[in-house]
């Protein structure tokens, strides 16, 4: 008979990274997710090598202090909820408390740091699950987390990595879907120490130009619709910017990118009539509802939620986008084709 045994911490965060750092895309989004949540107002993210070899985001955000340092990069410490009524209610992008924890498993972290009140910033370093004590650092305020050798004590999950362009793309796309939730936040993307984005803080309309390109804003209507506790508004394409793939399908619920199965069933029924079958309609969307009618905590991406009323919410946006298509203000706009 074999005996049971409880993992050891490390390998329990390994096996966690697994769901979410599956690529370093996935560690961008947790890290750019922390930026945003400490209210900073502007990111600087660099990639080295699409982020195998190097990640680094910094911001100019609430910091941590030094004795929380090592608090962030453990598993299951959060400062943002603290019971089970928060997280029923969660306004933060983060909640779970594990994403440095599973990061720093499976790379080298380094965390910088320089909380409110501090007279400098500190910083830790993480290696296979060990932690330095706290050094004094030179950072002006905010938080710089750098990832490095993503998978370097775990070469299964190496060998899966893609070349450093695709890797670069997955980190791009993440970069975009953060960037296109908070216009008002400045960010700026470099790989390889090339400037691939600079984005000023705006309202939306120009933020999702300086992403998806003004030809989208110009072929789009402008949506704004309300009811009950629903509010969807945003950019959607019209059928003539349709494009050959779902690479430019924005949706966000309460400010968090997700992938929803109701969601894009009610899109694709609401364009149905107007796009051929192997096209694919482009949008910016934000959907808002009271955070009790949505659970975000389905899975460790948080890119999946739970609607508590799926047919109303898919009644809601069918309408709203159909309704919209078949505005004058649709029916006279240009034709552009992509
Ligand atoms: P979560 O975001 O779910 O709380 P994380 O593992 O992503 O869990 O982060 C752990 C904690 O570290 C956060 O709750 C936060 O207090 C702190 N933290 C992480 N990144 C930053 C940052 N950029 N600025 C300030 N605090 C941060
Ligand atoms: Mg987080």
């Amino acid at each position: 008979m074999n005996t049971i045994k409880l993992l050891p911490d490390l390998l329990v965060s390994q096996i966690a990274a697994g769901e979410v750092v599956e690529r370093p895309a996935s560690a961008l989004k947790e890290i750019l997710e922390n930026s945003v949540d400490a209210g900073a107002s502007e990111i600087a993210v660099h990639i080295f090598q699409g982020g195998t070899k190097l990640v680094r985001v910094s911001d100019n955000g609430a910091g941590i202090s030094r004795d929380d340092l090592p608090l962030a990069l453990a598993r299951h410490a959060t400062s943002k909820i603290d019971s089970l009524e928060d997280l029923q209610k969660v306004a933060s992008l983060g909640f779970r408390g594990e994403a440095l924890a599973s990061i720093a498993s499976v790379s080298r972290l380094r965390l910088a740091s320089r909380g409110a009140e501090q007279k400098h910033a500190w910083r830790i370093e993480a290696e296979g699950g060990r932690l330095s004590e706290p050094e004094p650092a030179a950072l002006a305020k905010g938080t710089t987390v750098e990832m490095h050798n993503l998978y370097f004590n775990t070469p299964a999950r190496r060998k899966f990595l893609k070349t450093d362009g695709t890797e670069f793309s997955h980190c791009e796309e993440a970069f975009r879907r953060i960037a296109l939730s908070r216009p008002d936040i400045a960010f700026t993307l470099q790989h390889n120490g090339t400037a691939r984005h600079h984005l000023r803080a705006a309202d939306t309309r120009r933020r999702i130009a300086a992403i998806l390109g003004d030809e989208f804003s110009q072929t789009s209507i402008f949506i704004d619709e309300q009811a009950a506790d629903l509010r969807l508004w945003g950019s959607a394409a019209l059928p003539a910017y349709s494009r050959s793939s779902r690479d430019a399908q924005y949706f966000f619920v309460n400010g968090r990118f997700v992938r929803d199965k109701v969601i894009a069933h009610a899109l694709r029924e609401a364009y149905r009539d107007v796009l051929h079958l192997d096209r694919h309609p482009a949008f910016v969307l934000f959907l808002e509802m009271n955070a009790g009618s949505v659970d975000v905590n389905v899975h460790p991406t948080k890119t999946e939620v739970r609607f508590r009323d799926p047919r109303a919410l898919h009644q809601f946006i069918f309408h709203t986008i159909d309704k919209a298509l078949a505005s004058p203000q649709s029916l006279s706009a240009a034709s552009v084709s992509v």
